[in-house]
């Protein structure tokens, strides 16, 4: 899916007003009638209807006749509608390259006007089902396709709310800068995931302090979940970062333990793989002393709390 915003910088606002229309009434309408449309964007038939089409046009909202008239966003419209809330909050961006796809994101290079590069990652789930589904006419599916907007913003804010707090807690991840529905701001690392490397001058050390980390992590009552070369990047410096936090899993989840061990294995297979490295270290999840409960502070912060979806 490409991110093209030079319609963005152009865009009459009155068709900016009824893009906004299109998801206030997504929140009870599968798809939202054009009558409704007009009366939340406040013009007359007309108007409404010109802007319909150029959003049309533009590919940031779909059209349906099936049963009756009406129109959803798409990821593209969603897209649009944070992108205004950073402007709005004063980051005014440029797309500068797609760098990453991953099976539910993709990962733009951008750059604000006051000339700094930022990471922008737009959650995108449901993607590979969208094609599968697009001709099926079960309702059931349909409707899962139709709440794929809402999963992507509630994987998006509790991906920020964990990538906050552990920044917060001094462990190495991205500044989380900003973020608005599906879409989060963050510094871009220079470095590269473990996956591309070809070889490592000292195995053991990166081996050590990975592990250091899902311990850490495990201590402040966070399993990461996807704990794989694709999420851990090295710098030039051999400098560790990691990225990708919206499947975190609390130490208190029944499953925690599971999870662990998991993430545990993908390093041990990967640097057994990769770089021939086998380590004799020992790591015992049930002696873990807690020392701070982050899994708490983050479900604090809001990721599953009476959020709305677009559709009930
Ligand atoms: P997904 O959830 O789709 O796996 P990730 O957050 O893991 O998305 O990002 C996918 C890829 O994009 C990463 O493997 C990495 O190469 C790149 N990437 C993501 N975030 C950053 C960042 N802050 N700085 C630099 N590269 C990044
Ligand atoms: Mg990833």
């Amino acid at each position: 899916m490409k991110l093209d915003i030079n319609y963005f910088n152009v865009m009459p606002r009155e068709e900016f007003r009824v893009l906004t229309a299109v998801e206030l009434g997504m929140k009870n309408h599968e798809w939202v009638p054009p009558r409704l449309i007009e009366k939340i964007a406040k013009l007359k038939r007309g108007n409404a209807f010109k802007c319909i089409v150029e959003l049309l046009k533009h590919k940031l909202i779909e059209h349906t006749n099936q049963t009756y008239d009406g129109y959803r966003l798409n990821y593209s419209g969603y897209d649009y509608l944070a992108i205004s809330a950073f402007k709005r909050a004063g980051l005014s961006l440029s797309v500068e390259a797609k760098i990453g796809v991953g099976k539910e994101s993709d990962i733009y290079l951008v750059r604000t006007s006051e000339g700094k590069l930022l990471v922008l990652k737009l959650a995108r789930l449901g993607r590979t089902s969208f094609k599968s589904v697009k001709n099926n006419r079960d309702y059931i599916q349909k409707r899962t396709q139709y709440n794929w907007l809402y999963l992507s913003r509630l994987a998006s804010t509790k991906e920020f709310a964990a990538m906050t707090a552990l920044y917060q807690h001094k462990f190495p991840v991205p500044v989380a800068v900003f973020h608005n529905r599906h879409a989060i701001l963050m510094s871009f690392v220079n470095g590269f995931p473990l996956q591309r490397l070809k070889s490592l001058k000292d195995p053991a050390t990166v081996y050590n302090s990975l592990v250091d980390l899902l311990e850490r992590l495990a201590s402040f009552g966070i399993v990461h979940g996807d704990f794989n070369e694709f999420n851990l990047m090295l710098d030039s410096e051999q400098k560790l970062t990691m990225i990708d936090f919206p499947q975190v899993v609390s130490i208190g989840d029944k499953n925690a333990e599971f999870y662990f061990m998991r993430d545990l294995r993908c390093v041990n297979t990967f640097f057994e793989r990769k770089f021939a490295f086998i380590s004799d270290r020992t790591v015992d999840f049930s002696s873990i002393k807690w020392v701070h409960r982050l899994d708490q502070e983050i479900k604090a912060s809001g990721f599953d709390q009476n959020d709305q979806p677009l559709v009930g």
